[in-house]
């Protein structure tokens, strides 16, 4: 009653939802094998029992459920219900998030630091800008500030510029988006050392991916979801946008959940038209026209601009978790694959990253098309500076891990999987110049027997 009494008192006065704990919150994985087996696990989120972690729930595909303790028994007895199995992978997620605020034990892997940042937990927003302020300090000639926008909640979207040759002419840029969905904390730690990288690497591969390209670096693009999933809840996922606020308690989520927008819906690329929600009360929400958030168009905006500036032929978009390697465009398969015109060499660029970032620690990374390797998607970042710019090299990357402990990735993996990204990426680079993307020689579209080894590569996956 007393919790209830706070809860009433909190709408009334209209101030933001009191921090959510995810204490006792187990994490189960089901793999519906039927289409009645489908039903019963979208029922569960429905009837308020437990919250999926997924996007979309498909006929074998695993699904991740979150339930809490007081829906335990009833979660298990649906399952005994509908002859479903399921497996236990977090036994209490409150325990994992505090882990993933806490430094992990010091060792030579992870006691790296660099000008007061570390990889050996996960940091706020305002700490990692103060970082991004002291790069600009620091280095004053290759590094400076740039702000491409402001989030729903006014707050500052903050990167930086990375140019050791600003007196370089023909540019080639490249652009590293972070953090467009709040909870993959993994993120903006990534792309943090990929920053880390370019400026104090003595591997030579490493100095010409930094020294060649100007560099546009974005750990966190969406702000407001970020520092929400700090204060409030740690699985949240959009912007922070109320214009669309309708109340989801009937869906069996948090009353509030329609605040804000999958910003990886939100953009003008096939918009709406798959793998999106027109629901405000559903994580994949794509808000009410494309581009309606702030965020959004300060991208789109940043985007055109850097485009016009020079040679673009690098976009990276961040994100957590499955370990892919997603290659444009989302929403199309089998011989469609060709409507991204050198969609060939982006393939083959991809197996080439995801084969070296697997010689370090033997994690497996997909790659391919968000159809073939994912679910299909519309209104994505990464689709849609491929379609507006052409770029060579445009990928989504879902980081670690598989779902193990999906976005509650401990610690202890944070600088695992950088360095092995870090291989991907430079390995990504020498293919990218070999293909002669930064000259500017190759013909962009892909010959029939590049895309056939390609199908044929995909279906051996
Ligand atoms: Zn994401």
């Amino acid at each position: 009653m007393k919790t209830y009494l706070v809860f009433l008192l909190t709408i009334i006065l209209g101030t933001s939802a009191i921090k959510q704990t995810f204490e006792g919150y187990k994490v189960y994985k089901i793999i519906p094998r039927t289409q009645d087996e489908v039903n019963v696990v979208k029922d569960l989120q429905t009837k308020g029992i437990g919250q999926l972690w997924d996007d979309q729930v498909n006929i074998n595909y695993e699904v991740r459920i979150m339930v809490p303790p007081h829906k335990d028994d009833e979660f298990k007895n649906e399952l005994v219900r509908g002859y479903i199995g399921a497996e236990e992978l977090i036994s209490d997620m409150q325990r994992l998030i505090g882990d993933q605020l806490q430094p992990v034990k010091r060792n030579s892997r992870n006691s790296e630091a660099f000008l007061g940042m570390t990889w050996d937990k996960y940091h706020t927003l305002d700490e990692i800008y103060k970082w991004l302020d002291d790069l600009a300090a620091t280095y004053p000639n290759i590094v400076k500030t740039v702000v491409m926008g402001r989030s729903f909640e006014n707050r500052e979207i903050k990167g930086i510029i990375i140019n050791y040759k600003p007196d370089k002419t023909d540019k080639v840029i490249g652009m590293l988006e972070g953090t467009l969905h709040a909870r993959e904390w993994i993120s903006p730690a990534t792309v943090s050392w990929i920053v880390k990288e370019f400026l104090t690497s003595n591997d030579p591969a490493v100095r010409s991916i930094a020294e060649d390209i100007e560099w546009h670096v974005f750990p966190v693009v969406n702000p407001d979801g970020y520092v929400y999933t700090f204060t409030d809840n740690r699985m949240w996922r959009k912007n922070r946008g109320t214009r669309n606020f309708t109340s989801c308690a009937a869906s069996g989520l948090l009353d509030d959940a329609s605040n804000g927008v999958d910003l990886n819906r939100n953009f003008d690329f096939v918009w709406m038209s798959m793998g999106a929600s027109s629901n405000p009360c559903l994580n994949t929400f794509a808000g009410l026209a494309p581009a309606s958030e702030p965020e959004t168009v300060a991208i789109v905006n940043y985007v055109k601009n850097i485009n016009s500036q020079g040679k673009f032929i690098y976009y990276y978009s961040f994100h957590s978790y499955t370990q892919l390697i997603v290659v444009p465009y989302s929403n199309v398969t089998g011989m469609d694959v060709l409507k991204a015109d050198n969609y060939g060499d982006m393939f083959e660029i991809a197996a080439r990253g995801a084969a070296k970032l697997r010689q370090r620690f033997g994690t497996i990374y997909r790659y391919g098309t968000a159809h073939d390797t994912l679910y299909v998607m519309s209104g994505t970042s990464f689709d849609w500076v491929k379609q507006e710019t052409n770029i060579p090299v445009s990928y989504l990357i879902e980081l670690r891990d598989l779902g193990e402990y999906g976005f509650l990735l401990p610690p202890e993996q944070i600088i695992p999987n950088n360095l092995e990204i870090m291989d991907a990426l430079v390995e990504m680079d020498r293919v990218t110049r070999q293909m002669g993307y930064y000259s500017g020689t190759v013909p962009v579209i892909c010959t029939l027997s590049v895309v056939t080894l390609c199908a044929l590569v995909s279906l051996l996956m």
